[in-house]
């Protein structure tokens, strides 16, 4: 689907209009039928992707559904944005909330799962939803806050709590704001005395990089010390628009890291994993982690065998520099946190035993 195709669908809109995030955000694809228009024969039918809409609703940017090529459930930006039936038929037996953040949430919209940091649901929104997404319960529950309310519990929460000296703003994607909101956001955390860092998740470099500007940078270069983490899963998602918007972050003095998902059909073969990290390598984004997908009600689909997946990374450590390495690491529920999976594969596991699942062909 390229850009000329979508520009003319979306009636003749012009260039200028395609690099504009707002424009962007406001012509998001959220509507089945205008996907089948799109797509046609290859999506679920009609009937079936009216009810996976309804339960995990569709919802793309012009920008990142131009990066899809043909045959959408080959394509590496497809499997991650367009939905499978397999979200609703298959692993129904996964929980919702895998990592059990809503036991952790001891305030509306904050999540702590660990002493000296949490992480600030600043919206459930985003630029698009990715397919894999573990918070894709999310997307069909209707916010029931409003943005000043939900950031007054955020700030009276962060207050009170003064061993947190990080917060992740996150949510949702955080730069589906505006300007004045993000600001608004920074200006309020900031004041807080006990907190020394703020970091920010958000994919819209990938999936919306017309979102990077330069006002954008010189609003948050005074929030510094600022860290910012994207999510690439593909090289195909590494085009020069989404490098521009990273290198326009690392001039600004923000580094940004990436945290990829081991996703099947994506990014799980040797050349697909090595082209993904040196590609970051060259823009100059410094591969983090590698998330195991977890096992997320709708999900499922997308998750690797263990054992292989264990064996990818092994032989993938010995071909790269450490610099485009990230830790391969399966998060695990509450407060057990990060387990880096390589140091595992070489050491006994029985304390994780009643989380079994999350360790699928694992022995
Ligand atoms: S951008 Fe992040 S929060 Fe939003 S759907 Fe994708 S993975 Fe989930």
């Amino acid at each position: 689907m390229n850009k000329k195709n979508l520009l003319s669908y979306f009636n003749n809109a012009s260039s200028k209009d395609w690099k504009d995030w707002r424009w962007q955000m406001n012509n998001r694809v959220r509507k089945t039928e205008t996907l089948h228009q799109l797509f046609g024969k290859n999506l679920p039918d009609k009937d079936n992707l009216n009810k996976l809409n309804s339960i995990y609703p569709v919802n793309v940017s012009p920008y990142y559904l131009s990066l899809i090529n043909d045959n959408v459930f080959e394509d590496p930006v497809g499997i991650q944005c367009l939905p499978q039936a397999q979200e609703i038929t298959a692993f129904q037996e996964y929980p919702h909330d895998p990592l059990e953040e809503e036991n952790h949430m001891p305030s509306p919209k904050i999540i702590n799962r660990y002493p000296d940091r949490c992480l600030a649901l600043v919206t459930e929104n985003c630029a698009t939803y990715c397919r894999h997404c573990n918070r894709k319960r999310l997307w069909a529950q209707p916010a029931g806050i409003n943005f000043k309310k939900r950031l007054q519990h955020i700030a009276r929460y962060l207050g009170a709590s003064e061993q947190i000296r990080e917060v992740i703003i996150s949510g949702g994607d955080p730069l589906i704001y505006d300007d004045d909101k993000i600001e608004m956001i920074l200006a309020c955390f900031k004041a807080i005395p006990h907190v020394e860092i703020l970091r920010i998740g958000s994919r819209s470099p990938v999936v919306m990089p017309m979102r990077i500007t330069r006002k954008l940078c010189r609003l948050l270069k005074r929030y510094r010390p600022l860290w910012f983490n994207t999510q690439f899963n593909h090289a195909s998602e590494i085009t020069p628009d989404a490098a521009r918007a990273c290198n326009m972050l690392l001039e600004t003095g923000i580094p940004v890291s990436n945290q990829s998902v081991l996703l099947k059909g994506v990014n799980d073969s040797p050349q697909a994993m090595r082209d993904l990290l040196f590609g970051l390598q060259k823009i100059s984004v410094r591969p983090y982690y590698l998330f195991h997908c977890e096992p997320a009600r709708g999900c499922g689909h997308f998750r690797t065998d263990m054992k292989s997946s264990i064996k990818l990374m092994q032989d993938i450590r010995r071909e790269c520099s450490g610099l485009a390495l990230p830790q391969y690491v399966a998060d695990m529920p509450g407060d057990l946190g990060k387990i880096p999976l390589l140091a595992l594969a070489e050491q006994p596991k029985d304390s994780l035993s009643k989380h079994q699942y999350f360790f699928d062909n694992f022995d």
